[in-house]
């Protein structure tokens, strides 16, 4: 059974019962007044009949009393007869004949003989109520007053005036049922349709509308649980969005995975590869050497010697990388400090910059801050990053285009952490790097597609990185974009003695 249904039942029960009881009770109530009424009105008859009886026995005439009693008699129709004792005998009766005569039966003469008002029921058809009231003279009784009132039509005026007054409280109890009722209903409807509209918010809850709010006006229980059900409903929506974010955060993170898992791979071909010929060539120069008889054609071996070094030295570049990445893995990459000649180290990586940029045909150029003089740092480290970027810039510009070294101071700003810093500055005019490489290329084995045969195993920058980062400063790479150049910087606080430095490993 519906719950509108169950609460309509219900209310119309609860007011049914209650208007019910309260009829019952308002019946039982009117007929006990109605009751006391009737017998009071009986009373005041007979008290009256014994003030006229009194002035008559006292002055002993009786025939003012005569008249009053058949007037009684006349006047209220219920009344059957009525008559005054005195000293044994009716002293005026409505009934002439009873006049003189002595009451005979035992209930009338103890009726009569009682001090107080009595009420007696006779059963002998047609049925009497007779009031017997005693006459009285200050403490002396000298007399009965009896009004004898036919019981039917006492009966039947009761039951009818009991009627008329049930016939009111029965329109209002009507009236009250039918409000009761409707008021029941419309109470029920209301309900039911509240919580029709709760169901209709929690289902829609349930399908992941989470801002959906559940609008409800009124502050019952009902608006508490829809503002419960609303407050819920957001703390789900952020509970999805965080959801939803490491989500996202799962699948980037399984994309990088990916990513990685590709670019390892990729790695492992790249440098068996990279192995491999080296190794072929300098396996085949051996036995060209060794099949040699002789030492006629020396130029022509030693050409042949001079490459089996490259390959040696290119062999050993990459297992220098291997090293460095692994020591820097482990934990144990060394960084060591020590005042450095700004034109030195300069000057070392030019030299071994321009005779490979002449042969490239690039133009390879330098400035230096002329008040630069010293700075702390790692010689040895910073000359192989300087060397990587430069080279780099070589593998990606063409023959007429142009790297530019720049080595600049950064004063103090203004702020009070703010410290001096140095920056070196790396441009080329070659093929650029596309926007969204320009971060990713400094992680390991990382490298931009095409041009495979330029690259190296993508390890240069992280080592970079690296570098740079245990100096405490940063590196980044700009570029406008495919044909527009590179520009590697990276900048680190400049000291000028070691003692002020705590960035040795
Ligand atoms: P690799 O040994 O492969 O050069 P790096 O870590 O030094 O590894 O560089 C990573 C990638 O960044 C390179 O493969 C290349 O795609 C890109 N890159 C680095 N320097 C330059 C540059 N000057 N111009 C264009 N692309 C560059």
């Amino acid at each position: 059974m519906k719950l509108r249904t169950q609460l309509s039942l219900f209310s119309a029960l609860l007011v049914s019962s209650v208007v019910a009881a309260t009829t019952g009770g308002f019946y039982f109530n009117e007929r006990e007044r109605l009751t006391f009424d009737f017998q009071e009105e009986r009373a005041a008859i007979a008290k009256k009949l014994e003030l006229v009886s009194v002035d008559a026995i006292i002055g002993n005439d009786y025939a003012p009393l005569i008249r009053y009693v058949k007037d009684l008699k006349l006047n209220y129709p219920e009344i059957v007869w009525a008559g005054v004792h005195h000293a044994g005998e009716f002293v005026a009766h409505s009934d002439p004949e009873w006049i003189g005569k002595s009451p005979a039966d035992q209930n009338t003469l103890k009726a009569i003989s009682s001090l107080k008002t009595t009420e007696m029921l006779y059963d002998s058809p047609p049925d009497i109520l007779e009031v017997v009231n005693p006459i009285r003279s200050g403490n002396a009784r000298i007399g009965t007053a009896r009004i004898a009132f036919s019981y039917p039509m006492v009966k039947d005026r009761f039951n009818k005036t009991l009627l008329k007054s049930m016939n009111r409280i029965m329109e209002v109890a009507i009236f009250t049922l039918i409000f009761g009722v409707i008021a029941g209903l419309l109470i029920a409807q209301n309900i039911t349709r509240r919580l029709s509209r709760l169901v209709r918010g929690a289902r829609s809850l349930a399908k992941g509308n989470f801002q959906e709010k559940i609008s409800l006006a009124g502050a019952d229980e009902i608006q508490e649980l829809a503002s419960e059900f609303n407050l819920m409903g957001s703390q789900l929506a952020k509970l999805y969005g965080q959801v939803h974010e490491q989500a996202d955060t799962l699948a980037q993170a399984n994309l990088e995975l990916l990513e990685l898992d590709r670019i390892k791979k990729h790695f492992f071909s790249l440098v068996s590869h990279e192995l491999r010929s080296p190794l072929t060539t300098i396996k085949g120069y051996l036995t060209i050497l060794l099949d040699a008889q002789g030492m006629e054609d020396w130029e022509k071996q030693e050409r042949q010697l001079s490459i089996i070094r490259e390959e040696t030295e290119r062999i050993a570049n990459m297992v220098n990388e291997f090293m460095d990445l692994s020591r820097i893995e482990a934990g144990t990459f060394k960084i060591e400090m020590r005042p450095i000649q700004v034109e030195m180290l300069i000057e070392f990586v030019a030299d071994r910059i321009e005779p490979e940029a002449a042969n490239h045909n690039v133009k390879f150029s330098c400035k230096v801050d002329s008040t630069l003089k010293t700075f702390v740092g790692d010689p040895d480290r910073l000359s192989q990053v300087l060397m990587n970027l430069i080279i780099n810039s070589l593998k990606f510009t063409s023959a007429g285009g142009e790297i530019h070294l720049d080595v600049y101071r950064i004063p103090k700003g203004r702020r009070a952490d703010d410290i001096e810093q140095i920056g070196f500055k790396i441009k080329d005019t070659g093929k650029g790097i596309p926007r969204e490489a320009l971060q990713k290329i400094f992680n390991r084995y990382y490298q931009v597609e095409g041009e495979e045969k330029k690259k190296g195993l993508g390890l240069g920058l992280a080592f970079a990185k690296e570098v740079i980062e245990r100096h405490g400063g940063t590196i980044w790479a700009e570029s406008e974009g495919a044909g527009k150049g590179s520009t590697f910087t990276f900048i680190f606080p400049l000291k000028t003695t070691i003692e002020t430095t705590a960035l040795q490993s």
